[in-house]
């Protein structure tokens, strides 16, 4: 495998997609990989290979499902299986009712749950929820978070939108968007003056940001907004669509001990696969059709694939200290980033995390916007150059995987000495 030599097939392949999608990708941030994105042929445990017959050590996993690493090898088998006796049918299958209750064992917030196809259509699903429950239109969010897609929450959105440097409104209603209040992360008093002002139906947040680069939530801050909702009649909805099965096994939720009405989750519950989650109190979750009135459908709701896959990833969680041995693999690589000489900031939540260059402390959306993005992208460049992937995008996370073993690791600090000492 040749790191530096020539990516000509990439570069073909690229020319072709630039002219016939938009931007020639199918979501932009994959765009943000400089000169052009490398074309993937493969993901094998911690690695992606290229067309071009590159080898990369892999710290992007598909923007944070794959915790296990690309095709582990028991998630492999479970879908093979499944594949063997029919992928679709539109009629519930038993293994839905297995993830359903896996999910529900491990987050005691969650007694009833739907299954969706994604982090998007499980938060527009979510604030669906809370407004039919509370009977109430407006919701609050916090700058910086990234709640998917949809019209309703995409407002000072942080991920891809922020490094394009693109506003997210264009072509969502202006009513829609005077239904949303955005506050900054970690600033209860902006939270509590709106919640005076406003009839919220629910905030909604992530409980750990992780579509600003990493931003850890101050002391005091969760627990806030759950006594906050609490007194002004509000839903609390935590958004762990990359959080939920990562920083613990039960999530942001369990790690910080603070339980929220409504949960969303996605990305790791379906072990690679598209899937989303709403999850709650029976008595909020029960207004969801065909029990209540508020709408959800989708004929790929808990397709057996995604459900199979995603019940086998949470089996190997829970048996093989996935969580804890991931969080060593990150830390390893926030320590190794720590030491560069030019002035940056780590910030990590056990097996998620990101370095900013240029300020001292990212604490918020405002503090990350701060952060001098151009030389994380000249750093990013020059870890690809040594056979490391880290996301293109500041705004993205660096997440580590159970395939990121002892060799692995030592591969990777070695990559990222060198790449710092032609960095420096
Ligand atoms: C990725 C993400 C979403 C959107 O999930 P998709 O499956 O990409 O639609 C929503 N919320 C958070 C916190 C996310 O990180």
């Amino acid at each position: 495998m040749d790191k530096r030599g020539s990516s000509i097939l990439s570069q073909s392949l690229w020319k072709e997609a630039l002219s016939i999608f938009p931007g020639g990708v199918n979501s932009p941030v994959r765009a943000a990989v400089k000169p052009y994105p490398f074309y993937v042929k493969e993901g094998k445990g911690a690695y992606v290979i290229t067309e071009d017959n590159k080898k990369y050590i892999d710290f992007v996993l598909g923007y944070g499902p794959l915790i296990l690493g690309h095709a582990y090898p028991y998630v492999k088998k479970n879908i093979f299986n499944q594949i063997d006796k029919g992928w679709l049918f539109g009629i519930p299958s038993k293994v839905e009712i297995e993830l359903a209750k896996k999910i529900s064992s491990h987050m005691n917030s969650i007694e009833k749950i739907r299954f969706v196809n994604s982090g998007t259509e499980a938060t527009m699903n979510a604030i669906r929820l809370a407004r039919g429950f509370t009977k109430r239109e407006k919701i609050l969010k916090f700058d910086g978070n990234y709640h998917g897609a949809h019209d309703y929450a995409l407002v000072d959105a942080g991920s891809a939108a922020m490094e394009f440097g693109i506003p997210n409104s264009l072509g969502i209603p202006e009513q829609v968007l005077r239904t949303v209040n955005v506050c900054t992360y970690n600033d209860l008093t902006c939270v509590e003056n709106i919640l005076k002002k406003e009839d919220i139906a629910a905030i909604i947040v992530e409980p750990i940001m992780g579509n600003m680069g990493v931003i850890p939530p101050q002391k005091d801050f969760l627990s806030g907004l759950r006594e906050l909702t609490k007194t002004y009649g509000s839903l609390l909805i935590f958004d762990e669509v990359i959080t939920g099965f990562r920083v613990s096994i039960s999530g942001a939720q369990g790690y910080y001990g603070i339980e929220p009405d409504i949960t969303t989750l996605g990305k790791i519950i379906g072990g690679g696969f598209p899937i989303g989650a709403i999850g709650g109190k029976r008595q909020i979750m029960d207004f969801l059709t065909p029990s209540g009135k508020v709408f959800n459908a989708g004929t790929f709701n808990a397709n057996p694939i995604s459900m199979i896959a995603g019940l086998s990833t949470i089996e190997v969680i829970e048996k093989e200290n996935v969580i804890h041995k991931t969080s060593q693999s990150a830390k390893e690589i926030a320590d190794e980033l720590d030491k560069i000489g030019t002035p940056h900031v780590v910030n990590r939540v056990e097996n998620m995390l990101q370095i900013f260059f240029g300020v001292s402390s990212v604490k918020n959306a405002e503090d990350a916007r701060k952060a001098n993005k151009e030389l994380y992208n000249k750093f990013q460049l020059k870890l690809l150059d040594v056979g490391i992937f880290f996301p293109p995008s500041q705004f993205e996370t660096v997440f580590t995987s159970l395939a990121h073993d002892e060799n692995v690791m030592q591969e990777a600090i070695e990559g990222i000495k060198k790449a710092k000492s032609e960095f420096n």
